[in-house]
């Protein structure tokens, strides 16, 4: 009876070390496309990366979700470039997009909007000590930014409130690229941080301003790469979901009966986000956030004066 005991925990512990390293490989495995000649997307778990190429270097956007990634992230855009890492961007503070961060040399150039390194240091400190401290972003702006980095030009853009307060988009302007960071979700339902500041009302208004730029191609911050028209389509959606919000303020709608009224239809075909016991981004979610905003249900993230 014992040795049978044994021998079932035995095998019960071998399935979750199989099961573990299984996850761990998943987790980390990446895949690179050519967007242009210069410019890959790294597709994995979380957020999408950009890697322009220069004379000089690469120029990288966004780290994913743990610092194992962001080792191959920085593996993968020197052997792209050729050369070293000349500067690093992070679109937003979600964990998804700068968890990766402390793979890269300390003294490595960092770029993010004040606000986005106000929210890292606020809400995510316990990963930002010691080592890691050396690559919170050390280059910070509030609208706009450019990087001259040899032959290229990278133009940074703070377009308003949509994800979060602080997004940027990313115009590589020689390749006529954009990375949107999370301000565009490519067939699948967004996730619309309304405590730190994001705003689905907002939403498509800075996606208008995004559109004045001059690109052909976009990286969205989660989906396949796709064109100004891909964009367009999710800016519909955020119309409408803003729509159902302004609805169900002046009716004084319950969520149960937002939810029931919600008429939405650009949605059509999305996918579903969803990490077990952590988040499920889908129609419901994106519904009650909008609801939430019209009705006021906010506690929004209080960030020191300097970063106001
Ligand atoms: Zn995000």
């Amino acid at each position: 009876m014992k040795k049978a005991i044994r021998r079932a925990i035995v095998v019960v512990v071998l399935v979750i070390a199989a099961a573990a390293i299984w996850g761990y490989r998943r987790a980390t495995e990446l895949e690179v496309a050519e967007v242009t000649k210069d410019v890959h997307v790294i597709y994995g778990f979380g957020g999408n990366v950009g890697v322009l190429s220069t004379d000089s270097g690469a120029v990288v956007v966004d780290t994913m979700s743990f610092r194992a990634q962001g080792t191959r992230i920085l593996e993968a855009a020197e052997r792209l470039a050729g050369g070293p890492v000349q500067a690093l961007v992070n679109t937003h503070y979600h964990l998804d997009h700068t968890h990766g961060n402390p793979a890269f040399p300390s003294g490595t150039k960092i770029v993010a909007t004040d606000r986005t390194l106000a929210y890292l240091k606020k809400v995510d400190a316990n990963y930002w000590q010691g080592a890691a401290a050396g690559t919170l972003p050390n280059e910070t702006f509030r609208n706009e930014h450019e990087l001259k980095i040899a032959d290229k030009t990278v133009r940074l853009i703070h377009p308003g409130r949509g994800h979060t307060d602080g997004d940027l988009v990313v115009l590589f302007v020689e390749d006529r690229v954009l990375h949107t960071g999370d301000l565009f979700f490519n067939g699948r339902y967004p996730n619309i941080d309304l405590e730190a500041g994001g705003s689905v009302r907002e939403w498509a208004a800075a996606i208008d301003r995004v559109l004045e730029l001059d690109f052909d191609q976009v990286i969205p911050g989660h989906g396949p790469v796709t064109d100004r028209e891909g964009l367009r389509k999710f800016q519909t959606f955020m119309r409408q979901l803003s729509e159902v919000g302004d609805q169900a303020m002046k009716n004084g709608w319950t969520l149960e009966e937002t939810e029931r009224e919600a008429k939405l239809d650009a949605d059509a075909g999305y996918q579903v986000i969803s990490i077990p016991f952590v988040m499920r981004l889908d129609r419901e979610f994106a519904v009650r956030r909008a609801w939430e905003e019209a009705t006021g249900k906010v506690q929004r993230i209080e960030l020191p004066e300097a970063s106001q």
